[in-house]
């Protein structure tokens, strides 16, 4: 539940060097304000990234609430600023302003080229973006029920890419006011979406909303490139990088967000090169922003739904009813774990509720009661895993018999190490603050005190939208390299059509693998544009 701007504590005010504020007043323009003067308010197109010099601006949300204020050698802006996407603050000026204003695209260049001045504003950005999100009132207001599948998938699209919003209910007893708001209004009505600046859609597609909020480009009836990467996940992002850094046309698209899922981890702790680790928002944030500086397109939300294959460019089309002609493909959409239909499942995954169980999770755990949530082989491991830590561990699943899903082996350990096995248990309700929680209930009424869940419902591949134009596995996961007879490592059975990361069968799961994949898949790219040429 976000809270009142008054309570969140906002990111410590950031310092620019005199020489960062140079360099950024070389590029920018010097102006003045005075007290009372709003430089930039909610709804709002565009801003510019302004570093003050001196005085004092306070950031306030659409009702007038302060959030923060910013004083001398200081900056205001937030992810906004970089994407694109409409005001959702209001700035206003509370000391006489000095300061420099940066046009967004002569800042994008900037940040290119200045790795500490880029590191600075980013994770500022980020931490700020974090913040609003926990502020209620701020961002876009999403009003629809629960059992409206457009109102549970414009949610989607809010969290996934990171947006400030507010979910109001009209079947929650205690908003009758936001059951006013859709009185009347027929299912393709829902939801009903509020924009900053008040403008209001009724039913939009997440397109037409991201378009609305000035998020991500458009893309033209057809368009024609070298490669286009289907996903913006570690591995789409991985081949967007290396395929436009090596000269390639590239097209990414992707029907949520940037980022894939890798963007909702709270921290990844494996990645190369991070040994405190590193958020998801900020490793994909990056990820995107050096696409970017080679010249990759990236599009969202468009999603793929077919694929056409063709002599010299196979043709993909998306759900807009685009199509995109490409010389080469690479397939990077991913897979999705299967997630708990509970509410609220997301204020909770990545603090308390989880899709791995290794030596991290293990250790948060010791002591804590934890509930493992499936019955096949890979929750059998986990539990024996979180029990042997310290934690103490309940199974759930749904079945009359775990026999029947697991393997006796595992029923086995689960008995040696003191694993508590529930059958016909299904979780209904979560419960807890903050991202902690403190309690599931069932569906059969029963509530069960539990600080951690680990969910094992499998994972599902993202390729339905393929029938059988590239062969795949008896789960659906894309075959490429020899067991697709084809002539290279990661193509599939369509020669110029390539599969990277999660979405590909036999992968391994993991962020450093998918980017891995989505480079490697480029240099097979060339490899096979060349041979074509020839
Ligand atoms: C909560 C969580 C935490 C994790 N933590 C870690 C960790 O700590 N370390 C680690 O190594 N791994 C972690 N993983 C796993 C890791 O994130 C994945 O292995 C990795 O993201 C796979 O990358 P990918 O690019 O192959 O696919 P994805 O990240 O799944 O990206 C696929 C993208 O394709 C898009 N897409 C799907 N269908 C279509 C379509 N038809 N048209 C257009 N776009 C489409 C999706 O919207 C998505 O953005 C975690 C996963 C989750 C869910």
């Amino acid at each position: 539940m976000p809270e009142p701007a008054s309570q969140v504590a906002p990111p410590a005010s950031p310092t620019l060097s005199a020489s960062q504020l140079a360099t950024l007043a070389e590029i920018g323009e010097e102006r003045v304000a005075d007290v009372g003067e709003v430089l930039y308010r909610v709804g709002d197109r565009s801003y510019p990234f302004i570093a003050i010099i001196a005085g004092e601006v306070a950031i306030r949300d659409a009702a007038g609430n302060e959030i923060v204020r910013h004083g001398a050698a200081s900056f205001i802006g937030e992810l906004n600023l970089l994407s694109g996407q409409t005001v959702f603050v209001t700035a206003i000026v509370t000391e006489r302003l000095r300061y420099v204003a940066v046009e967004r695209d002569v800042l994008r260049a900037l940040l290119f080229e200045d790795g500490p001045l880029s590191d600075l504003v980013l994770s500022v950005f980020i931490a700020r973006r974090e913040a609003l999100q926990r502020v209620q009132g701020v961002g876009i207001e999403i009003v629809g029920p629960r059992s409206s599948p457009a109102t549970m998938q414009m949610l989607e699209y809010a969290r996934g890419n990171r947006l400030p919003f507010a979910w109001r209910d009209p079947e929650r007893a205690d908003d009758t006011a936001a059951a006013a708001l859709v009185a009347g209004l027929d299912a393709t009505s829902l939801p009903l979406v509020r924009l900053p600046g008040g403008v209001e859609l009724h039913g939009p597609s997440t397109g037409e909303v991201s378009r609305a909020l000035g998020i991500g480009r458009e893309l033209a009836p057809r368009e024609e490139v070298d490669l286009l990467v289907v996903g913006a996940g570690p591995a789409g992002l991985g081949a967007a990088v290396y395929g436009a850094s090596e000269g390639l046309d590239t097209l990414v698209i992707d029907s949520t967000a940037l980022g894939g899922q890798a963007g909702s981890s709270r921290r990844i702790e494996n990645y190369l090169g991070f040994p405190a680790g590193i958020t998801g928002t900020e490793l994909t944030t990056r990820a995107v922003t050096q696409a970017r500086k080679f010249g990759a397109r990236l599009a969202t939300p468009y999603r793929a739904v077919s694929l056409t294959p063709g002599d010299a460019r196979h043709v993909v089309r998306l759900e807009e009813g685009n199509e995109v002609a490409a010389r080469a493909v690479v397939l990077a959409s991913g897979a999705q774990y299967r997630r708990l239909p509970v509410e609220a499942l997301a204020d909770y995954e990545g603090t308390s509720i989880f899709y791995a169980a290794g030596p991290p999770e293990a250790q948060l755990c010791g002591a804590e009661r934890v509930g493992v949530v499936g019955g096949g082989n890979s929750a059998g491991q986990a539990a024996v895993w979180l029990a042997r830590g310290g934690a103490l561990v309940t199974l759930l699943h749904r079945r009359a018999d775990l026999r029947e899903t697991m393997s006796d082996y595992l029923v086995r350990e689960l008995e040696r190490y003191g694993v508590a096995v529930r059958d016909r248990s299904e979780i209904g309700a979560l419960h807890g603050a903050d991202g902690r929680l403190d309690a599931v209930t069932l569906r059969s009424g029963e509530r069960l005190h539990l600080s951690f869940l680990f969910l094992f419902l499998g994972a599902l591949p993202c390729t339905d939208w393929l029938d059988d134009t590239v062969g795949r596995d008896d789960h659906g996961f894309v075959l490429t390299g020899p067991p697709a007879g084809a002539e290279r490592l990661l193509e599939t059975t369509l020669p110029g059509v390539f599969a990277a990361g999660d979405v590909r069968s036999d992968s391994t799961k993991r962020c450093a693998t998918a980017v891995g994949e989505g480079a490697m898949a480029v240099q097979l790219v060339h490899a096979r544009l060349a041979a074509a040429a020839r």
